[in-house]
């Protein structure tokens, strides 16, 4: 997998405020308004370290909505530091025109969309600037010209369980190629905390954000869209800024072992080293006389889940599938 430097650039050119965001919670990066000065120092931290690296990515804020010159600078920091492949996260409504001929002209090896839902309803109740037609077709855009990468959470303020797994559903047959699968968080600094204050918002429940997560991760998955994260980093919830939400420092590794649980439950046997305990509990004979699966194996399992569990997303949240999640909950807890 290639090494990416990551440089943050926390609510740059946002101009925005959606009600669950607090950049500088999650990456621990201060805001400041000379990108230039911000992303240089963080490349030379980085840098300090004598690790090698194969591209360099721009995350947070808006990266495409920053102001012309500025992108051209951070490009510029990028090869004249030794980069020769980089990589920026942005919002879809400002993929147009000129950023498209930009991605083409600076060789921009993948442009990552913070998505976060396709839902109309639940883009607009947390302040998303732009419809999931701009969405989608920002997507499609992207991919005549270049690789893309979709960020998308669960659990939003007024979005349902079964609508994110149907994102990732129709994302995943875009031949796109990475993924990012964030739970809601209720960040102090942030309108959904006031929500979640007054009861308007519940805040998401650990067992809800496996199985969403679970339906997304095999959609994925049985694509060959490369998930590389699921959940905040830890970095986040030692902000001390996280006040509810579903947030386990092994997220990940919980979704890969209700998969397996799905897979078992098909009569499939392993020896996964996930939540071991849980899967000995549930389907002892399927247990550990097997081989370990690998990450190549995944893709195969996962068309075999979408084939049998997720067909009607509505009907996976509410089935066998949701008693393996809260199962893995306690299992998570204990
Ligand atoms: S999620 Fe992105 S667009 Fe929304 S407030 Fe945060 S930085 Fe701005």
């Amino acid at each position: 997998m290639a090494k990416i430097l990551p440089v943050f650039l926390p609510f740059a050119s946002c101009g925005n405020k959606c009600i669950f965001c607090d950049q500088q919670a999650i990456s621990g990066v201060k805001a400041e308004n000379n990108l230039i000065s911000l992303a240089e120092n963080q490349i030379k931290t980085w840098l300090s370290y004598g690790l090698s690296y194969d591209e360099l990515a721009y995350y947070g804020g808006n990266f495409a909505a920053v102001k012309r010159q500025e992108r051209e600078s951070l490009y510029r920091l990028a090869y004249d530091n030794g980069f020769k492949k980089i990589r920026f996260s942005t919002r879809p409504d400002t993929i147009n025109s000129e950023t498209l001929s930009e991605i083409k002209d600076y060789n921009i090896s993948l442009v990552e969309l913070g998505i976060q839902s396709l839902d109309n309803n639940v883009l607009e109740a947390n302040g998303r600037p732009y419809t999931n037609v701009q969405a989608e077709k920002a997507v499609d855009d992207i991919l005549n010209i270049t690789d893309c990468g979709v960020q998308l959470m669960a659990g939003m303020y007024k979005q349902s369980l079964y609508s994110c797994i149907d994102d990732a559903a129709l994302l995943a047959k875009k031949n796109i190629k990475t993924a990012r699968i964030y739970p809601t968080q209720v960040l102090k600094n942030t309108a959904l905390y006031g929500l979640y204050l007054s009861g308007e918002y519940k805040g998401t429940d650990l067992a809800d954000m496996i199985l969403a997560a679970g339906g997304m991760y095999a959609h994925f998955t049985a694509e060959q869209v490369q998930v590389i994260r699921m959940g905040l980093p830890e970095d986040a919830a030692e902000s001390g800024q996280i006040a509810a939400g579903a947030h386990h420092k092994s997220f990940g590794d919980i979704v890969k072992t209700f998969i397996m649980l799905l897979y078992m439950d098909m009569g499939g046997k392993v020896r996964y080293s996930g939540f071991k305990k849980t899967g000995r509990k549930i389907f002892s004979k399927n247990y550990e006389i097997y081989p370990d699966i690998k990450e190549d194996d995944f893709k195969d399992i996962c068309i075999e889940i979408r084939r049998n569990y997720l067909e009607d997303s509505k009907r996976f949240i509410k089935g066998q599938a949701a008693s393996f999640a809260s199962r893995l909950k306690d299992a998570a807890n204990n």
